[in-house]
């Protein structure tokens, strides 16, 4: 088995040593999301034939309809749309907000720039690529103050009378702050109602899903997406995004994934809805296995001298973790190691590329069971100043310690520590 520079191996036992306290509250909201995510199951009498593939116009899968109504029961919503049709994360985001958005209508971000993949949702005029502004969809953003909360007159000076749609991005992205908690984007909703009461709120919920004993939906949030390779797949789901809220919003969007007129009634679900439920029933008890790793690694990067946040010992609201290096050598080091310590293609070595929707060049350590699953062990980081490594996830605490260990020891072998 891999043995750990001596000084890895005592920061080890000392972070072990600081973080237990915090586990017992990590442990108190899985039990609070299992039994909540189990009492769902109970309440929409799911049974075995849901689970059947469908194929064709899938009119009827009840293992569809009762998913959606088992996803709205968990988020405390009106009506979800859960589906493998979505491609990604920003394939689903993008279908909330084509849904409800109409030509003339703005939409405004009141958390700064929104993550790196929908820039070019929202788009240019004229750009010819069908993205929101291509569609006569206004966009404004109301940047946070520098550090990090939402500015208040700002978004004031941004909301005009075509302001239709608020977004709030609760995980950080890929910038340097901290997520916005469920509490705090229930009193951000409750405020920006105050300055545009016909405003329809969205959430971004990306990698926030159980990560605390409620949901934005449950704080009085309109409109919230995510995806399923992220925390509420809970690395079973093979792919796939949901959609939740309020109804009549929630049917828009699926009038947008499928056809006006069609909306959630077909789509055939093949093989994947299996994994699906059970992915969202694995999920609490998941998510609290990669929050304990990212508080472990917290504090490892700590000890070992480089600023991480959050810290240890803050709050958690997702699953980020994020470390700053000084050089780019430092975090591809990083990435690489990461990569290393994976059950899957661990003999791979990633390097930085042109991703996609990306606008710089993205390096992904993703040795994962699902491509690009990041409720797995996984850690990514554009390459610019400043140098930020992000990590997440991890199916079992175990392996996100040996993750950390082994991205350390990278760092200390090609004499970067
Ligand atoms: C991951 C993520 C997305 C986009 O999801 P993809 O699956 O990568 O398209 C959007 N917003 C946030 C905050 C994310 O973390």
């Amino acid at each position: 088995m891999r043995t750990f520079e001596a000084t890895i191996e005592q920061w080890k036992e000392e972070a072990e040593r600081i973080v237990r306290p915090r586990f017992e509250e990590i442990d108190a909201i899985v039990e609070h999301n299992q039994w909540k995510v189990i009492e769902a199951f109970r309440s929409c009498k799911v049974s075995d034939f849901h689970f059947n593939p469908s194929t064709g116009y899938a009119y009827n899968d009840r293992g569809r309809e009762v998913l959606d109504e088992l996803y709205a029961v968990v988020f405390g919503a009106e009506a979800a749309l859960v589906r493998p049709h979505f491609a990604s994360g920003t394939h689903t985001i993008s279908t909330a907000l084509f849904g409800v958005l109409r030509p003339g209508d703005e939409l405004l971000y009141m958390t700064g720039t929104p993550y790196d993949t929908l820039h070019k949702v929202i788009g240019k005029t004229g750009d010819g690529t069908g993205s929101l502004a291509d569609f006569g969809i206004g966009y404004r953003e109301a940047s946070l103050t520098p550090d990090g909360e939402v500015d208040w007159d700002e978004v004031a000076r941004q909301i005009t009378p075509n302001t239709k749609v608020i977004g709030i991005q609760r995980s950080r992205g890929y910038a340097w702050r901290l997520p916005f908690t469920v509490q705090q984007i229930g009193d951000m909703t409750r405020k920006v109602k105050e300055l545009c009461p016909n405003a329809i709120v969205f959430v971004d919920n990306c990698y926030g899903e159980f990560t605390e004993k409620l949901e934005p939906t449950e704080v009085g949030v309109d409109l919230m997406a995510g995806s399923l390779i992220k925390n509420p797949g809970g690395g079973l789901a093979e792919t796939g995004g949901y959609i939740c809220g309020r109804k009549d919003l929630v049917e828009l969007a699926a009038y947008r994934l499928t056809a006006p007129g069609i909306g959630a009634e077909v789509g055939a679900m093949l093989g994947t809805t299996r994994g699906i439920y059970q992915g969202l029933y694995m999920a609490p008890t998941i998510v609290g296995q990669a929050v304990k790793g990212s508080i472990f690694a917290a504090a490892m990067f700590e000890l070992a001298g480089f600023a991480s946040s959050p810290a240890w010992n803050a709050p958690r609201t997702d699953l980020i973790q994020a470390v700053v290096f000084e050089r780019p050598e430092q975090l591809i080091a990083f990435v690489q190691g990461i990569q290393l310590a994976a059950a899957v293609d661990s003999h791979v070595v990633p390097e930085p590329w042109d991703m996609p929707g990306y606008e710089n060049p993205v390096i992904m350590a993703a040795g994962t069971f699902i491509q690009g699953g990041s409720l797995e062990l996984s850690a990514d980081a554009p390459i610019r100043e400043p140098y930020i490594g992000y990590m997440q996830g991890g199916l079992t605490y175990s392996h996100v310690k040996y993750g950390v260990l082994n991205a350390l020891q990278n760092l200390f072998d090609r004499n970067l520590l």
